[in-house]
């Protein structure tokens, strides 16, 4: 179903999503939404129904991955899909502006930010100039999950994601009050560069 067509509901919203990607595993792709009608459509004004947060990384392109089109997710990335003002201020015009109904935070195997930040880390060498910025904002993830035994690179990337659900939620008070009415839920993914897949590492509002 495109996504546009998809009820009013953030369980129906994830549920998209899901089934997105698992045509995007099986290579078994829609491409639904991305006509010109749709592209004309759009000039009247957009309805996304999910804000992503995702790394940059050019293997993760968001709209491939779900199998949707123009118009259907408002989409934020950064390396290391780490948190700054303007990002949480797109996170919260999505969200109140626009009236998404879900919030995804989305990290993946393999992420150099936080392989980078993991190796500053070991090698006891933090590097200077805005690179800095990036381990600055990953430390701590790495940090909490060495203290939860967990010392290996997907460990890293799955709290990573867990940190940064955690810091949203705990910084738009506008998502709490959405979450606590059902109008709005979170999921925190991880994204398989081997096979297509996204794991769900954490959510709050759906299931
Ligand atoms: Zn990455």
């Amino acid at each position: 179903m495109p996504m546009k067509d998809v009820a009013n509901s953030p369980q129906a919203v994830w549920e998209a999503l899901k089934e997105g990607n698992q045509r995007f595993v099986l290579h078994q792709q829609e491409r639904p939404n991305q006509d010109v009608l749709r592209r004309t459509e759009l000039r009247r004004g957009q309805n996304p129904r999910a804000v992503v947060l995702s790394c940059s990384d050019s293997r993760v392109p968001v709209e491939l991955i779900f199998d949707v089109g123009l118009g259907d997710l408002f989409v934020v990335r950064t390396a290391g899909e780490i948190l700054d003002p303007a990002v949480l201020a797109s996170i919260e015009y999505a969200i109140k502006s626009l009236g998404v109904d879900l919030v995804v935070v989305m990290g993946h195997e393999s992420c150099g930010a936080v392989a980078a930040t993991a190796e500053a880390l070991d090698g006891g060498k933090i590097p200077n100039g805005l690179e800095r910025i990036l381990v600055e904002k990953v430390a701590p993830s790495i940090l909490e999950a060495r203290a939860r035994g967990r010392n290996d690179l997907p460990g890293y990337e799955r709290q990573h994601v867990i940190e940064i659900v955690i810091q949203i939620k705990h910084r738009l008070s506008a998502l709490q009050e959405r979450i606590a009415d059902g109008r709005c839920a979170i999921v925190g993914l991880r994204y398989l560069l081997s096979d297509g897949s996204t794991q769900l590492v954490i959510s709050d509002g759906v299931n």
